[in-house]
């Protein structure tokens, strides 16, 4: 499917959760957060009835994000579910691999193709410092497991502040470089001022070559990441809220309201 500025979009990012089990400081406040009622968080046959309506328009590439996906009890049912429809041809899934290590062999199996990883730093206090209390160990092990499972090629998302030449983004690199692993640098976004870079070594925020929209995990599709414009599948159904979301679709992101990262996965 085409938007009005001639765009090819065929990637959907899913939301399957607002829930984390990191605090990471770029991306939650210290305060905490108000999170979605359960009520409003959106099914697996939910998601899987869109899904499909909008592969059925054109998207083959999907991408569970959250929060943090795999605290999404039954995650891998879901990746069952999705991976089941014809027209997938990547399913993907963005995680901090603090619970990997036990998904991993799962989501294999379920038909998840494979997984984006978030590592900051290579070094253990600065990793606990930014996600307010992560253990770094654990990520090593959700590496080393998505590996053996198969969920291939890795690649990890490193959040820098200013530039990809910060020091612990430099190790991130180095590690990424000696284990084959790809590093994209993400640098942090100002929803605000609408202040976004695009992704270092990915396609996040190139706004003339977007190719994608996003489903929140209460069930809003939203055409952009930096705009507060949202479709609902449950008031106008998938496809109409597909349809409202490609047609309204802005040519670059902006300015918005909302600066909830966590529900709407990145
Ligand atoms: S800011 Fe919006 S238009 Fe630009 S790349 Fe991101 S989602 Fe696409």
């Amino acid at each position: 499917m085409k938007d009005r500025f001639g765009r090819e979009i065929n990637y959907l990012r899913i939301s399957v959760t607002d829930r984390c089990d990191l605090r990471c400081r770029y991306c939650m406040p210290a305060e905490g957060i108000e999170l979605i009622p359960m009520k409003d968080v959106l099914t697996f046959e939910e998601i899987t009835q869109l899904a499909a309506v909008a592969v059925e328009k054109g998207v083959d590439k999907i991408r569970l994000t959250g929060g943090e996906p795999l605290v999404r009890r039954g995650i891998a049912k879901l990746v069952d579910m999705l991976s089941k429809i014809p027209g997938v041809k990547d399913l993907a899934m963005s995680t901090n691999a603090i619970l990997l290590s036990r998904h991993a062999q799962d989501l294999a199996a379920a038909g998840l193709d494979r997984v984006n990883i978030s590592l900051d730093t290579m070094r253990p206090e600065v990793f606990t410092h930014v996600t307010r209390g992560g253990d770094i160990r654990k990520v090593f092990e959700g590496i080393a497991a998505a590996r053996r499972a198969g969920l291939t090629p890795i690649k990890l998302n490193c959040v820098v502040s200013k530039s990809s030449s910060e020091p612990n983004a430099r190790e991130v690199y180095s590690y990424g470089q000696e284990n084959g692993l790809e590093v994209r640098f993400i640098k942090q976004m100002n929803f605000a001022e609408g202040l976004f870079d695009i992704v270092e070594g990915g396609q996040g925020g190139d706004c003339p070559r977007c190719n994608r929209l996003r489903l929140s995990s209460d069930g809003l599709i939203r055409p952009c990441l930096f705009s507060d414009l949202g479709f609902s599948i449950r008031e106008l159904g998938p496809a109409e809220a597909i349809e409202r979301a490609l047609a309204e679709k802005p040519k670059s992101g902006g300015k918005c309201s909302h600066n909830w990262i966590r529900a709407i996965g990145g």
